[in-house]
């Protein structure tokens, strides 16, 4: 029989979750569908339990609903428990399993496509919203040199670095990385040799009010937004210097393969969806 998958968000229209995952069960031979779902702002938990009851597996979890998702879950990852936001559920009987796939996305896209390793870099991580909090322990796991949370609200990336003491080294503990965190003006003076843009100004189209001088020879610069061309935080990022620029379209691509894999215990091949997606994109 046929296993029915879904991406619930709102909106939801614009996801490439149902191309992406299509492509996968096609090149794995994996006989299900994979739909998008618009569910109600405050309609969630019964869009759940509806496609539960309709016999869906699995679904995919995105914008605004990943925090609601975590808590609907009866188990959890511990990358999830630590994101406190789910992305990726699957369904067995009464138990709904929860999982977060983005870090391990992103990582997968800076290490395997990008080749680039993260082990002694000296990070700056831009953002401490969910996307932020999602990535930092798959990140502070490949052993960079350091990681500065930079944020506007310099509190918010202040409280993330702290609910992070246990795996990273601070002015309090010794233990991992270490972890540092500000606002924007606390990158000044410094450089990074990997940026990541985790706030969402790129998609209001909004630069960001960095110092020059933040990007080290042979840098990266990886914007977890895509679109057609570069970001806004990839132009600013080649003006100041960036020897390599990225978007997120990687790791959206990567953390699908990661849910993907949870369901159906196979590896997808990526490089063939993602270069399929990038010429959508750019047409
Ligand atoms: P949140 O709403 O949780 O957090 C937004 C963050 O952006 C906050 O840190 C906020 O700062 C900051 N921010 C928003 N606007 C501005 C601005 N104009 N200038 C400076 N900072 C700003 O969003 P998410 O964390 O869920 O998502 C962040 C980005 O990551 C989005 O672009 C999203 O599309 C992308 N993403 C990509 C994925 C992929 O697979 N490629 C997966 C998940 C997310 P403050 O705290 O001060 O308000």
């Amino acid at each position: 029989m046929t296993d029915l998958y879904a991406v619930f968000g709102n909106p939801v229209a614009h996801s490439k979750s149902p191309l992406i995952h299509s492509a996968f069960a096609q090149a794995t031979a994996q006989d299900l569908i994979y739909e998008a779902r618009l569910a109600a702002v405050d309609g969630f938990k019964q869009a759940i339990s509806d496609f539960q009851a309709a016999g869906g597996k699995g679904a995919n979890v995105t914008v605004p609903f990943k925090e609601e998702a975590y808590r609907l879950c009866t188990r959890l990852s511990e990358r999830a428990a630590r994101a406190g936001a789910v992305n990726t559920l699957a369904f067995n009987g009464a138990e709904i399993f929860g999982d977060n796939t983005d870090g391990a996305g992103l990582v997968r896209d800076i290490t395997v496509n990008l080749r680039r390793s993260l082990a002694g870099q000296r990070i700056l991580l831009l953002g401490a919203g969910g996307a932020a909090r999602g990535v930092i322990a798959p990140l502070l796991a490949a052993q960079p040199a350091s990681l500065l949370i930079a944020n506007r609200s310099a509190d918010k990336a202040a409280a993330l670095a702290k609910s992070f003491l246990d795996i990273a080294a601070t002015t309090e503990t010794t233990v991992g990385p270490r972890v540092n965190a500000g606002n924007f003006a606390e990158t000044a003076g410094k450089s990074f040799d990997i940026v990541i843009n985790a706030t969402s100004a790129s998609l209001s189209g909004e630069s960001l009010p960095l110092p020059s001088g933040i990007f080290a020879a042979a840098s990266l610069a990886y914007d977890m937004m895509y679109g057609r061309g570069d970001t806004p935080f990839m132009v600013l990022a080649r003006q100041q210097g960036a020897a390599h620029c990225a978007d997120g379209l990687g790791m959206l691509v990567e953390q699908a393969a990661e849910a993907f894999f949870i369901w159906r215990g196979v590896r997808p091949e990526t490089t063939a969806v993602l270069a399929e997606l990038r010429t959508a994109l750019s047409a």
